[in-house]
C-alpha cells in the first residue's frame, strides 16, 4: 500500500500527538510550528485516566510522568473550610500531574523517534479541502490529509470555514509553579473557593507544586501579573504559605470555548483547541485532544477512504467532547457567576450536587472513557 502523508499546522500538544499517532501507523508527517523554537511555559497539567491511556498508546506516558506525583484525592473547599466536593482515585482511575514541559518534551522526543519532520518558524495561513497546506511564504504543501492543530485562534480552521462559534468566557486563569517545601500536601489536589475566586493547589513533583488562580475577567487585581499577593491573601488568608512562594512569573489566559460546524472538510481535519477549546475547570482539554487524535489515526487506519474515516471519527468521538465542553463551562459559571451574597447557598448546593451519582458520572464521563486505539 502506498505511504500516506500528512501536513500539520501547529506543534502544540495536539499537533504533536496527531503526528505521533499517524507516524506509528506508517504515515510520513511534517509539522509546521510558527514559533522559532519548541518551548513550553511553566505550569502543571492534569492527566486523567483517558489521557494517560492515550499517551501510553502513543508511547510517551512513562517519559511524560516520570517525575510526577500520583494524586490520591481531589477536594474543593469553600472559604469556611467546608468540603464541597471530594473524589478519591485508585488503580484504573488515575490523576497524575506532571509539569507541562515534561509532557511536551516527551512528545517531541517520541515524534523524533518516528521521523516526524518538525519545522519551526513556519506559519500556516490556510488549508484546502483537497489536502493542501499553504504557508505564509506562499509555498503550498500537498498531502493526503491536512490537520489544523493551531490552537483556539486557529487561522487554518477559519480558512476551511469550519468555525461555528468562538466564545470568550467570564473567567480567566493564572498558571505558575512554586517551589515545594516540606509539609506541603503530597498527594491531594485542593481547590479553594472564595467568592468568585478560586485557588487550585496541585502537588506536581518533588521540587515544584502547580498553582492556578482563577478569577472573573473584571477582577483586574486578581488577574494582574506579577500576581498581587497581598490581594490574593485577603481572599485566602489561610493560604499564606502558598501565596508567599509565588514569584514574578505567571501566565494569564481568558477562558474560551470553540465550537466547530464540523471537525473536518474534505481532506482537512481540525484537532485540539482549534476544534474544541474549553474552560479548563475539568482539566480535560488536552486529555480529550490526546484521545481524539489517537482515535483519528485509528479511524484512518480502518477506512482507507479519508473522507469516510473522518466522518466516522467525528460521529463517534464528538458527542463526549461536546458533553465535557458543556459541563466544564457549567462548573466555571458556578464559580464566577454566582452572586457573592449567596455564597452559603452555593456551598450547600455544590455539596449536595457532588453527592449525586448522576452528577459524578457527568463530570467524570471523559476520565472514565476508554479511548479508541488505546484498549
Ligand atoms: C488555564 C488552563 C489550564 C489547563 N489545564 C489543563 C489540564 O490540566 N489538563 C488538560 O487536559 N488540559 C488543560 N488545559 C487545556 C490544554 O492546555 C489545551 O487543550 C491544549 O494545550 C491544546 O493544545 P493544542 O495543541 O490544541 O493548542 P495549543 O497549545 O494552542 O498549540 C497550538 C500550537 O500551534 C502553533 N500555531 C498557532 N498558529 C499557527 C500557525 N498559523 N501556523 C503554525 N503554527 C501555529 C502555536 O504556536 C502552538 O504551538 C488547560 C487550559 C488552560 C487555559
Amino acid at each position: 500500500m502506498p505511504t500516506r502523508h500528512a501536513e500539520i499546522a501547529g506543534a502544540g500538544l495536539g499537533g504533536l500527538a496527531a503526528s505521533i499517532a499517524l507516524a506509528q501507523r506508517g504515515w510520513t508527517v511534517r509539522v509546521h510550528e510558527r514559533a522559532d523554537s519548541l518551548r513550553m511555559f511553566g505550569a502543571g497539567i492534569w492527566l486523567w485516566e483517558n489521557g494517560l491511556r492515550s499517551l501510553a498508546a502513543l508511547g510517551v506516558e512513562d517519559r511524560a510522568t516520570k517525575k510526577a506525583r500520583r494524586i490520591e484525592t481531589l477536594t474543593a473547599r469553600d472559604a469556611g473550610g467546608r468540603a464541597l466536593m471530594h473524589r478519591k482515585f485508585g488503580a484504573g482511575d488515575r490523576l497524575i500531574l506532571p509539569p507541562r514541559a515534561d509532557l511536551y518534551d516527551a512528545l517531541i522526543e517520541r515524534a523524533g523517534e518516528l521521523d516526524v519532520d518538525i519545522v519551526t518558524g513556519s506559519r500556516a495561513v490556510a488549508a484546502t479541502t483537497t489536502g493542501e497546506l499553504e504557508l505564509i511564504d506562499g509555498s503550498v504543501h500537498r498531502a493526503d490529509l491536512v490537520i489544523a492543530a493551531d490552537g483556539a485562534f486557529s487561522r487554518v480552521r477559519e480558512s476551511l470555514l469550519l468555525t461555528q462559534r468562538v466564545d470568550y468566557l467570564d473567567e480567566g486563569y493564572t498558571r505558575l509553579l512554586i517551589p515545594r517545601v516540606d509539609g506541603d500536601p503530597a498527594t491531594e489536589v485542593t481547590e479553594y473557593w472564595s467568592g468568585s475566586r478560586r485557588l487550585l493547589y496541585d502537588p506536581c513533583t518533588d521540587d515544584v507544586n502547580y498553582v492556578c488562580l482563577c478569577c472573573n475577567v473584571d477582577d483586574e487585581t486578581g488577574r494582574r501579573i506579577p500576581v498581587d499577593k497581598a490581594d490574593w491573601l485577603r481572599s485566602f488568608p489561610e493560604l499564606g504559605g502558598i501565596i508567599e512562594r509565588i514569584d514574578e512569573v505567571g501566565r494569564w489566559d481568558r477562558a474560551m470555548r470553540v465550537t466547530c460546524r464540523a471537525w473536518s472538510r474534505g481532506r482537512a481535519a481540525v484537532v485540539g483547541d482549534a476544534a474544541h477549546a474549553q474552560p479548563p475547570n475539568l482539566g480535560q482539554g488536552a486529555n480529550l485532544t490526546f484521545q481524539n487524535t489517537l482515535a483519528l489515526a485509528d479511524y484512518l487506519d480502518r477506512d482507507r477512504d479519508i473522507e469516510t474515516a473522518l466522518a466516522h471519527w467525528e460521529q463517534r468521538e464528538r458527542p463526549l467532547t461536546d458533553h465535557i465542553q458543556r459541563w466544564t463551562a457549567l462548573y466555571g459559571r458556578a464559580a464566577s457567576a454566582w452572586p457573592d451574597r449567596f455564597a452559603r447557598q452555593r456551598s450547600q448546593f455544590l455539596e449536595r450536587a457532588s453527592r449525586v451519582p448522576w452528577v459524578d458520572r457527568q463530570l467524570n464521563k471523559a476520565a472514565r472513557h476508554v479511548p479508541v486505539g488505546a484498549a
